[in-house]
Protein backbone atom coordinates (compact mmCIF):
# COMPACT_ATOMS: atom_id res chain seq x y z
CA UNK A 1 0.00 0.00 0.00
CA UNK A 2 0.98 3.34 -1.08
CA UNK A 3 1.21 5.98 2.69
CA UNK A 4 0.90 9.59 1.98
CA UNK A 5 3.91 11.13 3.44
CA UNK A 6 4.24 13.48 6.22
CA UNK A 7 3.16 16.92 5.98
CA UNK A 8 1.47 19.75 8.06
CA UNK A 9 -1.96 21.41 6.92
CA UNK A 10 -2.68 24.77 6.92
CA UNK A 11 -6.77 25.95 6.60
CA UNK A 12 -6.44 29.68 5.96
CA UNK A 13 -10.36 31.14 5.53
CA UNK A 14 -9.97 33.92 3.10
CA UNK A 15 -7.72 34.11 -0.30
CA UNK A 16 -5.39 36.87 1.54
CA UNK A 17 -4.38 34.19 4.20
CA UNK A 18 -3.87 31.73 1.56
CA UNK A 19 -1.83 34.01 -0.80
CA UNK A 20 0.31 34.84 2.61
CA UNK A 21 1.20 31.78 3.86
CA UNK A 22 2.16 30.42 0.74
CA UNK A 23 4.54 33.47 0.62
CA UNK A 24 5.78 32.22 4.12
CA UNK A 25 6.81 28.86 3.05
CA UNK A 26 7.90 28.88 -0.22
CA UNK A 27 8.70 26.27 -2.66
CA UNK A 28 8.08 23.60 0.33
CA UNK A 29 4.26 24.31 0.43
CA UNK A 30 1.59 23.73 -2.24
CA UNK A 31 -1.99 24.64 -2.51
CA UNK A 32 -4.33 21.99 -2.24
CA UNK A 33 -8.14 21.86 -3.07
CA UNK A 34 -10.29 18.67 -3.35
CA UNK A 35 -7.12 16.78 -2.88
CA UNK A 36 -8.36 14.03 -5.77
CA UNK A 37 -5.05 14.44 -7.94
CA UNK A 38 -2.54 15.87 -5.50
CA UNK A 39 -3.03 13.29 -2.71
CA UNK A 40 -2.37 10.00 -5.14
CA UNK A 41 0.30 11.87 -6.65
CA UNK A 42 2.20 12.73 -3.01
CA UNK A 43 1.83 9.20 -2.65
CA UNK A 44 4.05 8.19 -5.57
CA UNK A 45 6.32 11.09 -4.29
CA UNK A 46 5.43 13.13 -7.74
CA UNK A 47 5.08 16.11 -5.52
CA UNK A 48 6.71 16.14 -1.86
CA UNK A 49 5.90 19.30 0.04
CA UNK A 50 5.93 19.75 3.64
CA UNK A 51 3.52 22.51 3.90
CA UNK A 52 -0.15 21.86 2.27
CA UNK A 53 -2.36 24.90 2.30
CA UNK A 54 -6.15 23.49 2.10
CA UNK A 55 -8.32 26.01 0.23
CA UNK A 56 -11.70 24.25 1.43
CA UNK A 57 -12.30 26.33 4.06
CA UNK A 58 -12.19 30.04 1.93
CA UNK A 59 -15.91 30.31 1.52
CA UNK A 60 -15.28 32.82 -1.22
CA UNK A 61 -14.01 30.53 -3.12
CA UNK A 62 -16.79 28.43 -3.58
CA UNK A 63 -19.81 28.90 -5.88
CA UNK A 64 -21.59 30.23 -8.71
CA UNK A 65 -22.05 34.09 -9.71
CA UNK A 66 -23.78 36.33 -12.43
CA UNK A 67 -26.13 35.41 -14.84
CA UNK A 68 -25.34 33.90 -18.62
CA UNK A 69 -26.78 37.42 -20.35
CA UNK A 70 -23.93 38.85 -18.02
CA UNK A 71 -21.53 36.21 -17.88
CA UNK A 72 -20.80 33.33 -15.16
CA UNK A 73 -18.19 33.66 -12.32
CA UNK A 74 -17.18 29.85 -10.94
CA UNK A 75 -14.98 29.93 -7.75
CA UNK A 76 -12.09 27.57 -7.62
CA UNK A 77 -12.74 25.90 -5.03
CA UNK A 78 -16.81 25.12 -6.70
CA UNK A 79 -16.57 20.93 -6.66
CA UNK A 80 -17.42 19.79 -10.39
CA UNK A 81 -20.61 18.06 -9.58
CA UNK A 82 -21.92 21.56 -8.44
CA UNK A 83 -20.56 23.34 -11.22
CA UNK A 84 -21.70 20.89 -14.06
CA UNK A 85 -24.93 20.69 -12.38
CA UNK A 86 -25.54 24.06 -11.77
CA UNK A 87 -28.79 25.32 -14.19
CA UNK A 88 -26.70 28.59 -15.65
CA UNK A 89 -23.61 26.35 -16.61
CA UNK A 90 -25.53 23.00 -17.71
CA UNK A 91 -28.03 25.47 -19.69
CA UNK A 92 -26.06 27.67 -21.06
CA UNK A 93 -22.46 26.69 -21.22
CA UNK A 94 -23.50 22.90 -22.59
CA UNK A 95 -20.09 22.17 -23.12
CA UNK A 96 -18.56 22.62 -19.93
CA UNK A 97 -20.96 21.28 -17.69
CA UNK A 98 -20.61 18.11 -19.67
CA UNK A 99 -16.47 18.30 -19.37
CA UNK A 100 -16.92 18.52 -15.64
CA UNK A 101 -19.55 16.09 -15.23
CA UNK A 102 -17.14 13.44 -17.30
CA UNK A 103 -14.26 14.48 -14.74
CA UNK A 104 -13.32 10.80 -12.94
CA UNK A 105 -15.81 9.37 -11.24
CA UNK A 106 -18.91 10.81 -9.02
CA UNK A 107 -16.97 10.32 -5.41
CA UNK A 108 -14.21 12.30 -7.08
CA UNK A 109 -16.19 15.08 -8.79
CA UNK A 110 -17.96 15.45 -5.35
CA UNK A 111 -14.61 16.13 -4.00
CA UNK A 112 -12.48 17.48 -6.73
CA UNK A 113 -13.02 21.45 -7.88
CA UNK A 114 -13.12 23.16 -10.91
CA UNK A 115 -9.90 25.32 -10.02
CA UNK A 116 -8.27 21.67 -9.03
CA UNK A 117 -9.17 20.38 -12.65
CA UNK A 118 -7.70 23.45 -14.73
CA UNK A 119 -4.39 23.08 -12.65
CA UNK A 120 -3.97 19.48 -13.05
CA UNK A 121 -0.92 17.89 -13.26
CA UNK A 122 0.58 17.17 -16.64
CA UNK A 123 0.33 13.27 -17.09
CA UNK A 124 2.47 10.59 -19.13
CA UNK A 125 2.85 6.45 -18.52
CA UNK A 126 6.96 7.00 -17.82
CA UNK A 127 5.69 9.73 -15.05
CA UNK A 128 2.15 8.22 -13.52
CA UNK A 129 3.70 5.38 -11.85
CA UNK A 130 5.08 4.30 -8.37
CA UNK A 131 8.20 6.02 -6.79
CA UNK A 132 9.61 1.83 -7.28
CA UNK A 133 8.48 1.68 -10.97
CA UNK A 134 10.09 4.96 -11.84
CA UNK A 135 13.54 4.61 -9.84
CA UNK A 136 13.86 1.18 -12.12
CA UNK A 137 13.76 3.10 -14.92
CA UNK A 138 16.25 5.62 -13.63
CA UNK A 139 13.14 8.13 -13.38
CA UNK A 140 12.79 11.27 -15.60
CA UNK A 141 13.36 15.22 -15.76
CA UNK A 142 9.73 15.44 -14.62
CA UNK A 143 10.42 14.42 -11.67
CA UNK A 144 14.07 13.03 -10.03
CA UNK A 145 15.83 12.45 -13.48
CA UNK A 146 17.63 14.04 -16.37
CA UNK A 147 16.42 12.80 -19.61
CA UNK A 148 12.63 12.54 -20.92
CA UNK A 149 11.73 8.54 -21.77
CA UNK A 150 9.46 9.59 -23.99
CA UNK A 151 12.01 11.56 -26.62
CA UNK A 152 15.33 10.96 -25.05
CA UNK A 153 17.04 13.59 -27.18
CA UNK A 154 14.39 15.90 -26.66
CA UNK A 155 15.21 18.74 -23.70
CA UNK A 156 11.46 19.64 -22.57
CA UNK A 157 9.04 17.27 -21.31
CA UNK A 158 6.22 16.19 -23.15
CA UNK A 159 3.68 15.31 -20.57
CA UNK A 160 -0.02 15.24 -21.86
CA UNK A 161 -2.42 18.04 -20.52
CA UNK A 162 -5.04 16.04 -19.11
CA UNK A 163 -7.81 17.90 -17.98
CA UNK A 164 -11.51 17.53 -19.37
CA UNK A 165 -12.46 21.61 -19.03
CA UNK A 166 -9.28 23.23 -19.91
CA UNK A 167 -9.90 22.78 -23.43
CA UNK A 168 -13.85 23.58 -23.26
CA UNK A 169 -12.76 26.34 -21.35
CA UNK A 170 -10.36 27.53 -23.73
CA UNK A 171 -12.83 27.10 -26.55
CA UNK A 172 -15.48 29.11 -24.84
CA UNK A 173 -13.30 32.38 -23.98
CA UNK A 174 -12.94 31.82 -20.48
CA UNK A 175 -10.56 33.68 -18.04
CA UNK A 176 -8.82 32.51 -14.95
CA UNK A 177 -8.56 35.42 -11.91
CA UNK A 178 -5.44 34.65 -9.76
CA UNK A 179 -4.54 36.15 -6.56
CA UNK A 180 -0.93 36.59 -5.43
CA UNK A 181 1.86 38.64 -3.90
CA UNK A 182 1.18 41.60 -6.15
CA UNK A 183 -2.56 41.46 -5.84
CA UNK A 184 -4.95 39.86 -8.78
CA UNK A 185 -5.11 39.66 -12.04
CA UNK A 186 -7.29 38.18 -14.73
CA UNK A 187 -5.88 36.25 -17.55
CA UNK A 188 -7.11 34.59 -20.48
CA UNK A 189 -7.66 30.57 -20.14
CA UNK A 190 -5.40 30.27 -23.70
CA UNK A 191 -2.41 32.31 -21.41
CA UNK A 192 -3.06 30.55 -18.86
CA UNK A 193 -1.71 27.55 -20.13
CA UNK A 194 2.23 26.62 -21.45
CA UNK A 195 3.70 24.08 -24.34
CA UNK A 196 5.51 22.38 -21.33
CA UNK A 197 5.00 19.19 -19.20
CA UNK A 198 6.52 20.32 -16.37
CA UNK A 199 5.73 24.36 -16.34
CA UNK A 200 2.25 23.71 -18.06
CA UNK A 201 0.75 27.09 -16.05
CA UNK A 202 1.73 30.50 -16.70
CA UNK A 203 0.71 30.87 -12.84
CA UNK A 204 3.83 31.79 -10.46
CA UNK A 205 4.01 29.28 -7.76
CA UNK A 206 2.24 31.79 -5.17
CA UNK A 207 -0.53 32.28 -7.00
CA UNK A 208 -3.90 30.92 -6.50
CA UNK A 209 -6.88 30.65 -8.74
CA UNK A 210 -9.31 32.12 -7.36
CA UNK A 211 -12.03 31.84 -10.24
CA UNK A 212 -13.01 30.85 -13.53
CA UNK A 213 -14.98 33.85 -15.37
CA UNK A 214 -17.12 33.22 -18.67
CA UNK A 215 -18.13 35.45 -21.00
CA UNK A 216 -21.74 36.36 -21.68
CA UNK A 217 -23.51 33.12 -23.40
CA UNK A 218 -25.07 35.39 -26.32
CA UNK A 219 -25.81 32.57 -28.76
CA UNK A 220 -23.00 30.38 -28.35
CA UNK A 221 -23.59 26.65 -28.51
CA UNK A 222 -21.28 24.65 -27.24
CA UNK A 223 -20.60 20.73 -26.89
CA UNK A 224 -17.40 17.98 -25.60
CA UNK A 225 -16.40 14.75 -26.30
CA UNK A 226 -14.33 12.54 -24.40
CA UNK A 227 -12.44 9.55 -25.74
CA UNK A 228 -11.20 7.13 -22.62
CA UNK A 229 -10.46 3.52 -22.41
CA UNK A 230 -12.87 3.31 -19.83
CA UNK A 231 -16.45 4.52 -19.89
CA UNK A 232 -17.19 4.68 -16.06
CA UNK A 233 -13.87 6.90 -14.92
CA UNK A 234 -10.91 7.40 -16.84
CA UNK A 235 -8.46 10.43 -18.20
CA UNK A 236 -9.21 12.01 -21.33
CA UNK A 237 -6.58 10.72 -24.01
CA UNK A 238 -8.44 12.77 -25.96
CA UNK A 239 -11.24 15.70 -25.80
CA UNK A 240 -12.68 17.87 -28.30
CA UNK A 241 -14.52 20.89 -27.15
CA UNK A 242 -16.41 23.06 -29.95
CA UNK A 243 -17.96 26.43 -29.29
CA UNK A 244 -20.14 27.92 -31.72
CA UNK A 245 -21.77 31.15 -31.83
CA UNK A 246 -24.99 30.71 -34.35
CA UNK A 247 -27.32 33.34 -35.89
CA UNK A 248 -29.94 30.98 -37.57
CA UNK A 249 -28.51 28.67 -38.73
CA UNK A 250 -25.73 30.60 -39.73
CA UNK A 251 -22.01 30.16 -37.55
CA UNK A 252 -20.59 33.67 -36.60
CA UNK A 253 -17.95 32.47 -34.76
CA UNK A 254 -16.24 28.95 -34.01
CA UNK A 255 -13.60 27.69 -31.68
CA UNK A 256 -12.23 24.04 -31.75
CA UNK A 257 -9.93 23.16 -28.86
CA UNK A 258 -8.28 19.35 -28.55
CA UNK A 259 -7.24 18.12 -25.14
CA UNK A 260 -5.05 15.35 -24.30
CA UNK A 261 -2.82 15.87 -28.01
CA UNK A 262 -0.28 17.96 -26.26
CA UNK A 263 1.45 19.49 -22.92
CA UNK A 264 -1.55 22.11 -23.17
CA UNK A 265 -4.94 22.24 -25.05
CA UNK A 266 -4.11 22.50 -28.55
CA UNK A 267 -6.61 24.92 -30.47
CA UNK A 268 -7.29 24.66 -34.20
CA UNK A 269 -7.82 27.83 -35.54
CA UNK A 270 -7.90 27.13 -39.04
CA UNK A 271 -10.39 24.67 -38.95
CA UNK A 272 -12.60 26.96 -36.84
CA UNK A 273 -12.09 29.53 -39.19
CA UNK A 274 -13.90 27.07 -42.17
CA UNK A 275 -17.03 27.77 -40.29
CA UNK A 276 -17.57 31.77 -40.18
CA UNK A 277 -20.72 32.50 -42.31
CA UNK A 278 -21.43 29.43 -43.12
CA UNK A 279 -24.10 26.52 -42.54
CA UNK A 280 -22.71 23.45 -40.92
CA UNK A 281 -23.36 21.16 -44.09
CA UNK A 282 -22.00 17.72 -43.92
CA UNK A 283 -19.34 18.54 -46.55
CA UNK A 284 -18.04 21.76 -44.33
CA UNK A 285 -18.31 19.77 -41.52
CA UNK A 286 -15.54 16.97 -43.11
CA UNK A 287 -13.66 19.51 -44.02
CA UNK A 288 -13.18 21.21 -40.71
CA UNK A 289 -12.81 17.98 -39.15
CA UNK A 290 -10.09 17.31 -41.60
CA UNK A 291 -8.66 20.58 -41.08
CA UNK A 292 -8.72 20.00 -37.29
CA UNK A 293 -6.89 16.72 -37.64
CA UNK A 294 -3.54 18.69 -38.40
CA UNK A 295 -2.85 19.97 -35.80
CA UNK A 296 -3.09 17.29 -33.20
CA UNK A 297 0.22 15.54 -32.28
CA UNK A 298 -0.29 12.70 -29.54
CA UNK A 299 3.02 11.53 -28.51
CA UNK A 300 3.01 7.83 -27.37
CA UNK A 301 2.94 8.16 -24.06
CA UNK A 302 -0.70 8.23 -22.76
CA UNK A 303 -3.28 5.42 -23.15
CA UNK A 304 -4.38 3.72 -26.67
CA UNK A 305 -1.95 4.17 -29.33
CA UNK A 306 -1.26 7.88 -30.54
CA UNK A 307 -1.92 6.90 -34.45
CA UNK A 308 -5.45 6.13 -33.02
CA UNK A 309 -5.63 8.51 -31.11
CA UNK A 310 -4.55 11.10 -33.97
CA UNK A 311 -7.43 9.43 -36.00
CA UNK A 312 -9.98 9.79 -33.71
CA UNK A 313 -9.50 13.66 -34.30
CA UNK A 314 -11.31 13.86 -37.75
CA UNK A 315 -14.18 11.59 -36.25
CA UNK A 316 -15.18 13.20 -33.05
CA UNK A 317 -14.37 16.83 -34.85
CA UNK A 318 -17.21 15.90 -36.97
CA UNK A 319 -19.42 14.11 -34.69
CA UNK A 320 -19.50 17.36 -32.25
CA UNK A 321 -20.00 19.34 -35.57
CA UNK A 322 -22.87 17.33 -36.38
CA UNK A 323 -24.55 17.34 -32.81
CA UNK A 324 -24.39 21.10 -33.18
CA UNK A 325 -25.60 21.23 -36.28
CA UNK A 326 -28.65 18.85 -35.09
CA UNK A 327 -29.14 20.97 -32.13
CA UNK A 328 -31.84 19.37 -30.05
CA UNK A 329 -34.67 21.12 -28.50
CA UNK A 330 -34.32 21.76 -24.68
CA UNK A 331 -36.38 18.89 -23.47
CA UNK A 332 -34.28 16.62 -24.93
CA UNK A 333 -30.99 18.42 -23.98
CA UNK A 334 -29.91 15.55 -21.43
CA UNK A 335 -31.54 12.49 -23.22
CA UNK A 336 -28.82 13.35 -25.93
CA UNK A 337 -25.51 12.06 -24.72
CA UNK A 338 -23.06 10.23 -27.07
CA UNK A 339 -21.94 6.88 -25.12
CA UNK A 340 -21.18 4.60 -27.55
CA UNK A 341 -19.24 1.31 -27.55
CA UNK A 342 -19.10 -0.09 -30.71
CA UNK A 343 -17.56 -3.14 -32.39
CA UNK A 344 -14.03 -2.55 -34.32
CA UNK A 345 -14.55 -1.24 -37.61
CA UNK A 346 -13.04 -3.77 -40.45
CA UNK A 347 -12.07 -0.51 -42.41
CA UNK A 348 -10.08 0.98 -39.19
CA UNK A 349 -12.39 4.13 -39.61
CA UNK A 350 -14.76 5.81 -37.55
CA UNK A 351 -15.31 3.26 -34.74
CA UNK A 352 -14.29 3.19 -31.11
CA UNK A 353 -12.79 -0.64 -30.49
CA UNK A 354 -15.29 -2.56 -27.74
CA UNK A 355 -14.26 -1.36 -24.75
CA UNK A 356 -13.59 2.23 -25.87
CA UNK A 357 -16.07 4.94 -24.87
CA UNK A 358 -17.04 8.71 -26.88
CA UNK A 359 -19.39 10.42 -24.75
CA UNK A 360 -20.69 14.32 -24.83
CA UNK A 361 -24.05 15.79 -24.97
CA UNK A 362 -24.94 19.30 -26.37
CA UNK A 363 -27.22 21.70 -25.72
CA UNK A 364 -29.29 24.54 -27.37
CA UNK A 365 -28.39 28.14 -25.89
C1 LIG B 1 -8.83 7.77 -10.56
C2 LIG B 1 -8.78 9.19 -11.04
C3 LIG B 1 -9.38 9.53 -12.22
C4 LIG B 1 -9.33 10.86 -12.69
N1 LIG B 1 -9.93 11.16 -13.88
C5 LIG B 1 -9.87 12.43 -14.35
C6 LIG B 1 -10.48 12.75 -15.59
O1 LIG B 1 -11.11 11.93 -16.24
N2 LIG B 1 -10.36 14.03 -16.04
C7 LIG B 1 -9.69 14.98 -15.34
O2 LIG B 1 -9.65 16.12 -15.82
N3 LIG B 1 -9.12 14.72 -14.16
C8 LIG B 1 -9.21 13.46 -13.63
N4 LIG B 1 -8.63 13.16 -12.42
C9 LIG B 1 -7.87 14.18 -11.69
C10 LIG B 1 -8.65 14.97 -10.63
O3 LIG B 1 -9.57 14.15 -9.95
C11 LIG B 1 -9.40 16.14 -11.24
O4 LIG B 1 -8.59 16.81 -12.19
C12 LIG B 1 -9.87 17.13 -10.19
O5 LIG B 1 -10.64 18.14 -10.81
C13 LIG B 1 -8.75 17.82 -9.44
O6 LIG B 1 -9.33 18.77 -8.57
P1 LIG B 1 -8.92 18.82 -7.04
O7 LIG B 1 -9.71 19.93 -6.43
O8 LIG B 1 -9.06 17.51 -6.39
O9 LIG B 1 -7.39 19.22 -7.18
P2 LIG B 1 -6.18 18.92 -6.18
O10 LIG B 1 -5.80 17.48 -6.26
O11 LIG B 1 -6.47 19.48 -4.83
O12 LIG B 1 -5.05 19.81 -6.86
C14 LIG B 1 -4.57 19.53 -8.15
C15 LIG B 1 -3.46 20.54 -8.47
O13 LIG B 1 -4.01 21.84 -8.58
C16 LIG B 1 -3.45 22.74 -7.62
N5 LIG B 1 -4.57 23.56 -7.19
C17 LIG B 1 -5.81 23.13 -6.80
N6 LIG B 1 -6.63 24.19 -6.63
C18 LIG B 1 -5.90 25.30 -6.88
C19 LIG B 1 -6.19 26.69 -6.86
N7 LIG B 1 -7.42 27.15 -6.57
N8 LIG B 1 -5.21 27.56 -7.18
C20 LIG B 1 -3.97 27.10 -7.49
N9 LIG B 1 -3.63 25.81 -7.53
C21 LIG B 1 -4.60 24.91 -7.23
C22 LIG B 1 -2.84 21.85 -6.55
O14 LIG B 1 -1.74 22.50 -5.93
C23 LIG B 1 -2.41 20.66 -7.37
O15 LIG B 1 -1.18 20.96 -8.01
C24 LIG B 1 -8.67 11.84 -11.92
C25 LIG B 1 -8.08 11.49 -10.70
C26 LIG B 1 -8.13 10.18 -10.26
C27 LIG B 1 -7.49 9.84 -8.94
S1 LIG C 1 7.33 13.25 -21.40
FE1 LIG C 1 9.41 12.59 -20.86
S2 LIG C 1 10.10 13.95 -19.19
FE2 LIG C 1 7.87 14.19 -19.43
S3 LIG C 1 6.99 12.79 -17.92
FE3 LIG C 1 7.13 11.65 -19.85
S4 LIG C 1 9.13 10.63 -19.82
FE4 LIG C 1 9.13 12.18 -18.22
Amino acid sequence: MMRLPEFSYLAPVSVGDAVKLMADHGPAAMFVAGGTDLYPNMKRRQFEPSVLIGLRGIRDMSGVRGSPKTGLTIGAGTSLTAASSHPDVAGHYAGLATAAGLVSSPQLRNMGTLGGNVCVDTRCNYYNQSYEWRKAVHFCMKKDGDICLVAPGSSRCWAVSSSDTAPMLWSLGAQVRLAGPRGERLIPVSAFYQDDGIQYLSKQPGEVVTDIVLPPSDGWRSVYLKLRRRGSFDFPVLGVAVALRMEGDIVREAAITLGAVASQPRPAPEAAALLAGQRLTPELIDAVADAAFKPGKPLDNTDLTHPYRKKMIRVFVARALRSLADGQPASTKRSNHLAVDEPASTDGSNHLSHGQHAEGHVEDQ
